[in-house]
């Protein structure tokens, strides 16, 4: 077989590169450290882990990304396989020396024998003869290849300096004090007139409100990302509340075309709204929200919200600089670029967030890449593994409202403004039944949504099971 090229030789690019080796196929890994460097590695090592040790929790049974987890151990996952082997102590999360892992995934590379290594900065397209390539060069990819895609695909920005909102599991919202209403009731494409759900504030908890983002603190920006500018009418909600104390009562906040049925005859001070953020409708964004804070205060803060006091979050808030393409729009199912196949996307520059999901997709575009060369053709993973519910996202399976300013519209699907998410079960298909106790009994509170998290678990695991021992298709 001729070589598939792989440029980046971080989460996504080294699991890629040796899922590709390991199917038989040839493949060469272009890594610009330590000829180039980025503003946050700091070694030359592949697969460093740039801020944190941990890859989360690795419980398999009741969290999302112990699920992931466990489905990359099945598809025999080098990033897994260095992380088992150099794990440190952190309750249920596997976390690692971040040397000794580092160090482990470049030996095994370089072990390799289908594998070989050419530290180079990739600043242009890959040369027309290179057929089939994996570009994971990350949140971080150098300004001269970012440019040349930004060319290519005619996007009007690749990167961008962006805040992002909380996100908030449905199920854990108290509906008995918010209520489902879109403003003025209107009805927009695809919606229902009560497409977002509202929770009102009186006078004193507006004030409390604004005294608590004011007082919360607040992540300082690393140099690099001080320079760059905040994404157009994207402020963080802080920053927004410094400007006055009316500032979010006339903005996200505004208390207007609303009411509440659960209290119709008293008017609301401030309303704050969620926005559903997937198809599914498991989960919803709060609009307007985009934070620097805390994430530890970011919980705290949110939670003195009424109908929010329980809610559990999906991702939170947070500020920093993300380079990565509009994928449900320029990706096909397969992660290849659309506007030029020959080229195909993975890790945290296609949308996914973190260094286990990144390291998923690299696993899913090395083995996508390697069925290629060899004239097979292999399906995604069902959308009922922790794999294919990113995969899905990535590539499309998001909604979210047209409107950035938080103002009224229904939730239409679109690419444009597709946000970087980790795994969670709201990005999986619910179950088409309902779990019981063990004496058939009906499950209620806790009990109820670790049994669902449990056969949603297990499901992940069998139907990826079924995924990695299906025959490939000739193409
Ligand atoms: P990377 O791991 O960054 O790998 C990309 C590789 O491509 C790098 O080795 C780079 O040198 C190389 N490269 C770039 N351009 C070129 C080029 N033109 N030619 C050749 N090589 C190139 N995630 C977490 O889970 N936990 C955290 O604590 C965390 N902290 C983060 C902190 C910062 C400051 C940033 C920016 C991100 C953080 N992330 C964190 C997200 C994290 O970067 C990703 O999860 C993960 O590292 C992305 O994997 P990747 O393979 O896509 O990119």
């Amino acid at each position: 077989h001729q070589p598939v090229h792989v440029i980046g030789g971080g989460l996504a690019g080294s699991e890629a590169a040796f899922q590709i080796a390991e199917a038989g196929v040839p493949v060469i890994l272009h890594e610009m450290r330590p000829v180039r460097g980025t503003e946050a590695h700091h070694t030359e090592g592949l697969a460093e882990l740039v801020c944190s040790n941990s890859f989360r929790s690795d419980d398999s049974a009741t969290n999302a990304v112990g699920v992931l987890h466990a489905e990359m151990r099945k598809a025999g996952s080098l990033i897994l396989r260095c992380a088992d082997a150099n794990q440190v102590p952190a309750g249920g999360a596997l976390a690692v020396d971040r040397d000794g892992f580092s160090q482990a995934v470049t030996a095994a590379l370089e072990a390799h024998p289908l594998v070989e290594i050419r530290r180079e900065e990739i600043d242009t397209l890959p040369p027309a003869e290179w057929d089939n390539v994996v570009v994971a060069t990350g949140p971080l990819t150098s300004p001269a290849l970012a440019q040349a895609v930004l060319d290519l695909t005619g996007e009007t920005a690749l990167a961008f300096f962006d805040a992002i909102a909380p996100i908030i599991h449905l199920d854990s919202i108290d509906l008995s004090k918010a209520w489902f209403q879109s403003r003025y009731d209107k009805v927009g494409p695809g919606g229902t007139g009560a497409d977002y759900i509202n929770c009102p504030l009186d006078k004193e908890q507006y004030e409390a409100f604004v005294d608590a983002l004011l007082a919360a603190e607040k992540v300082a920006l690393r140099d690099f990302e001080a320079k760059t500018p905040y994404f157009d009418g994207c402020l963080p909600i802080e920053v927004m509340a410094e400007r006055g104390r009316e500032t979010l009562r006339f903005g996200p906040l505004k208390p207007v075309g609303l009411t509440n049925p659960h209290n119709p005859e008293v008017k609301a001070y401030a309303i704050i709204q969620l926005r559903q953020d997937n198809k599914l409708g498991t989960l919803y964004n709060l609009v307007g929200f985009q934070t620097k804070m805390r994430h530890g205060e970011q919980v705290r803060v949110f939670r003195t919200i009424p109908g929010l006091e329980n809610a559990e979050f999906a991702r939170l808030g947070g500020l920093h600089r993300n380079t990565y393409l509009n994928s449900p729009k320029l990706l096909d199912g397969s992660l290849r670029l659309k506007a030029d196949p020959r080229l195909r996307f993975a890790g945290q520059i296609t949308g996914c967030e973190g260094y286990v999901e990144s390291a998923s997709v690299g696993l899913m575009a090395g083995r996508f890449a390697a069925a290629e060369r060899k004239g097979e053709t292999l399906p995604p993973p069902p959308v009922t593994t922790a794999h294919g519910a990113l995969l899905a996202h990535i590539t499309g399976g998001h909604i979210d409202a047209a409107q950035e300013d938080g103002s009224e519209g229904a939730p239409q699907p679109g690419p444009r403004s597709f946000q970087p998410m980790n795994v969670n079960f709201g990005l999986f298909p619910p179950l088409d039944f309902t779990p019981k106790g063990e004496d058939g009994k009906r499950l209620r509170g806790t009990e109820k949504t670790l049994a669902k998290k449990r056969a949603l678990s297990a499901r992940a695991l069998a139907d990826m099971a079924g995924w990695l021992d299906s025959p490939v298709a000739a193409a």
